[in-house]
C-alpha cells in the first residue's frame, strides 16, 4: 500500500484515544497553527487536520474524536471506524494510526488498543502521561511491551512535549512498517464464526468487508450494523448471523459480552511481568477530597454554590462585555450616518448586517465566559464528580448528570447550554438535552417579559407584601419552560429518543491543577466553533428580515405622510416667518418665542420620521405577511401587528420590543425600559374600533408563546451546526412553535373567562 505511494503526496496519520488521554495536547504539539478544522459530510463529528513535516515530507494529521470503544452504535461512531478502515469516500486512508493511551490507566485504555490494533495498519502507540503514572508508583517496561504487541511505543509527557521528537521519528518510520494481519484477541470458536460469514459475505456484497465489521456485525446485538445498511446484508446474511450468535451462546460465549471478557483477557496477558507498582501509593489526597466533594449533604452544598458563581458569572459577568458589544456596534452605525448616504445602502448596512454581526457577537460573551468555567472544572477533575452528584435526580427524566451543566446554562443562553452538551457521550441524551435546552428561560426573553409585564401586569403585592404580582408572574413564566421541558424530555425519551440508557460509566480523573494551556485551547476552540457555526447563517436571517421590512420602498408611502402634515409644517413657517419681520437679526428680539420655535420644529421633524417609517413598515412585506397571519393570531387575541412583530423577531426574541415599536409609530430605539412604548402599547387599539389592543390576557398570551416558542435563528444555526443536519433544528422548531401557539391560545381562552 505504500510502496507505491506518490513521495510528493502527503502521508495521512490517524491520532485516536480514549478522552482525556492527553490527545489533543499532543495534536496541537504535532500540528502547530496549522490546522484547521471541519465537519465530516452528513456526521456531527468534527474534522480536525493539521499538517506537519518532518525531512521534507508532508504529513496529514487527522484527529478523531476520544472514544472508548470502536463499537459503532450512530453514524458519528461509525464516521470514525469508516475513518480508520478507511471506508469514506472523500478521505485519504490513513496511513499511520497513532494510539494515544494513559499510562496511569494503560490497562483500561488496552481495550480500544486491541481493536486498532486489529484494523492491521500500521500503528504506533503513544504511552502518554508517563508522570502521572510514576507519580503513583507504577512503572511501565516499555521496550518489553513494544517487543510484545509487535509495534513501536513511544513513552511521552505531551504538556511539557517530552518524547515529541521520539515521536516525530518513529511515525516517519512507522510508514514502512509492513502491513500484517493482527492475531484476533477472540476465542476460536468466534474467529471461525467471522470466517463463516466473511465467506458468506463475499460474492453478495460488492466490496469486501474487513474483519473487523465482520465481527461488529456479529457483535452488534443492538442491530445498529443492521439498520446503517452494510453492503451485503440481506435477510439471508442476518438471519446466519442470528444462528452464529446463538451458537456463540451455546458455546458460553454470549454475544456482545464475550468482546469484553477477549479484550480484557489479552489486555492482561499483554501486561503480564511488564507492570510493577510500588507499595507507597499515595492518593489519598484525591480520595480524602472525594470524601468531602462527593458526600451526599457537603457535596451538593458545595455542587450548589459552584452552580451560582457559574450562573451569575454568564448572567451578570457577561453584562457588561455584551453591553460594550452593543454600544461599538451603535458606535459603528452612527458612523455610517457619516460615511454612507441614506437610502437602502445605509439602512441594510445599519439594520440588516451591523445587527446580524451584533445578534452573533452579543453572545460571545456568555459563551466565553461559560466554557472558561467548564474548562477549569473539567481540567481540575471536578466535572466528573458534579455529573456523578446531578445523576440521580436526572434520571427521573431519563437524562444523566451530565445534561446538568448544559441545561443549567441555557438558563442564561440556549447557545452555549447546546454547545455544551458535546460531554454528552450517549447520542440520544445529547439530543435530548439539545432540543429541550431552549424552553429554559433565556436572558433574551428578559426584554419581552419586562416590557409586557410593567405595562399590563398590575403591581399589586400579595401574601401581606411578600411578594408582588409582577414577580410572581416572571417566576410562573420560568417554572413553565422548566416544567415543560421536563415533559418533553419524558416524552422524548420514550418515543423518538428511545433506547435503553447505558449504565452510567464515568472514570473519575485524578484532581489536579487545571493547565491554563489545555483552558484557553477549548476556550477558544468554543468561541471560534460558534463564530464559525452560527455566525453566518445569523447574519443572513437577518438581512432577509431587514428586507421583509424594508422593501417594496414605494415613495408615495412617504409623501402621503409628509401631506398629511402640510398644515402644521405651514403654520410653523409661518410663526417663523412673522419672528422675523419683527426682528431684522434674529434671535435678539425675542429668544424664547425662537427657541420655542426651533424646538417644536425638531418635535414636528421626529414625529414625522416616525410616522414615514411606521407607514413604510405597514406597506412593507412583512406587514403583508403580518396581515396574512392575522386569522390564525387572532384567536391569541393579537391583531396583525403583533403577528408582525412576533415574525420579525424570528432572528432573536427580544427584536419583537424594537419592532413594536416602530409599527405602533413610535420610531425605532425603544427599548423595554422606555415609557412612551409602554404608554403606546396600552392606548393602542384595533383599527377603525376604540377596543383595546392589549389587555392582561394578550400580554400573558403573548408572554407564554415567547416562553415556549423557538425564536432564536443562532439557536436553530447552532444546533444544525452541533448535529450536523436541518432535522434537528427544524424538529426543535416545530415543536416549540406548536406548544408555543397551544399555550398562548390556552392562556388567551381562559383569560377572557375573568
Ligand atoms: P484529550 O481529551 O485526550 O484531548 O485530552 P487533553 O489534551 O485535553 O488533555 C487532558 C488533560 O491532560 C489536560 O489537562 C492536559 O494538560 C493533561 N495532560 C496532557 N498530557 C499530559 C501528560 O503527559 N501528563 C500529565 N500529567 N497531564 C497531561
Amino acid at each position: 500500500m505504500l510502496a507505491n505511494k506518490d513521495p510528493a503526496s502527503p502521508i495521512t496519520v490517524a491520532l485516536i484515544g480514549n478522552p482525556n488521554t492527553g490527545k489533543s495536547t499532543l495534536f496541537n504539539s504535532l500540528a502547530g497553527v496549522r490546522q484547521h478544522v471541519g465537519n465530516y459530510p452528513g456526521a456531527t463529528v468534527e474534522k480536525k487536520i493539521g499538517q506537519f513535516a518532518i525531512a521534507g515530507q508532508t504529513f496529514d494529521l487527522v484527529d478523531l474524536p476520544g472514544t472508548y470503544s470502536l463499537a459503532p452504535r450512530s453514524p458519528d461512531e461509525m464516521v470514525t471506524v469508516d475513518a480508520l478502515l478507511g471506508r469514506l469516500a472523500e478521505e485519504p486512508e490513513p496511513d499511520v494510526v497513532v494510539c494515544v493511551l494513559d499510562a496511569s490507566r494503560l490497562e483500561q485504555n488496552l481495550y480500544l488498543f486491541s481493536q486498532v490494533l486489529e484494523l492491521g495498519r500500521p500503528t504506533v502507540l503513544v504511552l502518554n502521561k508517563m508522570d502521572l503514572a510514576q507519580a503513583q508508583g507504577t512503572s511501565v517496561d516499555v521496550a518489553g511491551l513494544s517487543r510484545r504487541l509487535g509495534v513501536p511505543v513511544v513513552a511521552m509527557q505531551a504538556h511539557r512535549k517530552i518524547g515529541l521528537e521520539t515521536l516525530r521519528q518513529t511515525i516517519q518510520q512507522a510508514v514502512e512498517q509492513p502491513a500484517r494481519g493482527r492475531e484476533s484477541p477472540f476465542p476460536e470458536a468466534f474467529r471461525r464464526e467471522v470466517a463463516d460469514l466473511q465467506a458468506a459475505l463475499e460474492p453478495t456484497a460488492n466490496e469486501r468487508l474487513p474483519r473487523y465489521l465482520i465481527e461488529r456485525l456479529l457483535l452488534d446485538s443492538g442491530g445498529w450494523l443492521e439498520q446503517a445498511g452494510l453492503p451485503g446484508l440481506d435477510d439471508e446474511v442476518m438471519q446466519q448471523v442470528r444462528q452464529a450468535r446463538t451458537r456463540l451462546a451455546e458455546a458460553g460465549y454470549p454475544v456482545p459480552a464475550v468482546e469484553t471478557m477477549a479484550r480484557y483477557d489479552w489486555a492482561a496477558r499483554t501486561l503480564d511481568g511488564l507492570l510493577k507498582t510500588s507499595e507507597n501509593q499515595s492518593t489519598s489526597g484525591g480520595d480524602r477530597l472525594d470524601g468531602i466533594l462527593m458526600h451526599r449533604f457537603w457535596g451538593a452544598i458545595i455542587f450548589a454554590l459552584l452552580m451560582t458563581l457559574v450562573f451569575q458569572a454568564i448572567f451578570t459577568g457577561a453584562e457588561p462585555l455584551m453591553e460594550g458589544i452593543e454600544d461599538s456596534i451603535g458606535w459603528l452605525g452612527e458612523r455610517l450616518d457619516h460615511v454612507v448616504p441614506e437610502g437602502v445602502l445605509r439602512s441594510l448596512l445599519q439594520d440588516g448586517v451591523l445587527a446580524g454581526v451584533g445578534a452573533v457577537l452579543v453572545f460571545l460573551p456568555q459563551i466565553l465566559i461559560l466554557f472558561l468555567f467548564i474548562a477549569m472544572l473539567e481540567d481540575c477533575g471536578y466535572m466528573a464528580r458534579a455529573a456523578y452528584l446531578m445523576d440521580r435526580l436526572m434520571s427521573r427524566i431519563g437524562l444523566s448528570g451530565k445534561s446538568f451543566i448544559p441545561l443549567l446554562s441555557s438558563f442564561a443562553c440556549a447557545i452555549p447550554g447546546i454547545m455544551a452538551t458535546r460531554v454528552i457521550e450517549d447520542r440520544r441524551d445529547r439530543l435530548t438535552t439539545m432540543l429541550i435546552a431552549p424552553l429554559m428561560t433565556c436572558g433574551a426573553r428578559l426584554p419581552v417579559y419586562t416590557l409586557l409585564i410593567a405595562a399590563f401586569i398590575p403591581s399589586r403585592r400579595l401574601l401581606g407584601g411578600w411578594i408582588g404580582l409582577q414577580g410572581l408572574t416572571l417566576l410562573g413564566l420560568y417554572v413553565l419552560g422548566l416544567v415543560v421541558a421536563v415533559v418533553a424530555a419524558f416524552i422524548l425519551k420514550r418515543t423518538l429518543l428511545r433506547g435503553e440508557t447505558p449504565p452510567f460509566v464515568m472514570e473519575l480523573p485524578p484532581y489536579k491543577w487545571p493547565s491554563p494551556g489545555t483552558i484557553v485551547r477549548r476556550v477558544s476552540e468554543n468561541g471560534w466553533s460558534f463564530l464559525r457555526g452560527a455566525g453566518t447563517l445569523i447574519v443572513i436571517v437577518s438581512v432577509l428580515v431587514w428586507a421583509a421590512a424594508y422593501f417594496p420602498r414605494d415613495p408615495a408611502v412617504e409623501a402621503e405622510v409628509r401631506a398629511a402634515y402640510a398644515p402644521q409644517i405651514e403654520a410653523l413657517q409661518q410663526r417663523a416667518a412673522e419672528l422675523a419681520q419683527n426682528d431684522e437679526r434674529p434671535p435678539a428680539a425675542d429668544p424664547a418665542a425662537w427657541a420655542q420655535l426651533e424646538q417644536e420644529q425638531t418635535e414636528l421633524k421626529a414625529t414625522i420620521s416616525r410616522h414615514v417609517a411606521g407607514a413604510y413598515m405597514e406597506h412593507s412585506y412583512l406587514a403583508r405577511a403580518g396581515h396574512w397571519i392575522a386569522p390564525a393570531v387572532e384567536p391569541l387575541g393579537w391583531d396583525w401587528r403583533i403577528g408582525c412583530a412576533v415574525i420579525a423577531s424570528f432572528p432573536a426574541r427580544e427584536v419583537v420590543v424594537s419592532t413594536l415599536g416602530v409599527i405602533y409609530h413610535l420610531g425605532e430605539g425603544q427599548d423595554e425600559k422606555s415609557d412612551s412604548l409602554r404608554e403606546t402599547l396600552r392606548a393602542a387599539t384595533w383599527p377603525g374600533t376604540d377596543r383595546r389592543v392589549f389587555n392582561i390576557p394578550v400580554a400573558l398570551s403573548l408572554m407564554v408563546f415567547f416562553a415556549l416558542c423557538a425564536q432564536c435563528a443562532a439557536t436553530l444555526a447552532i444546533m444544525r451546526h452541533e448535529t450536523g443536519s436541518w432535522r434537528w433544528p427544524l424538529l426543535t422548531f416545530t415543536y416549540m412553535t406548536v406548544l408555543a401557539y397551544a399555550g398562548a391560545w390556552l392562556t388567551y381562552q381562559i383569560g377572557m373567562q375573568f
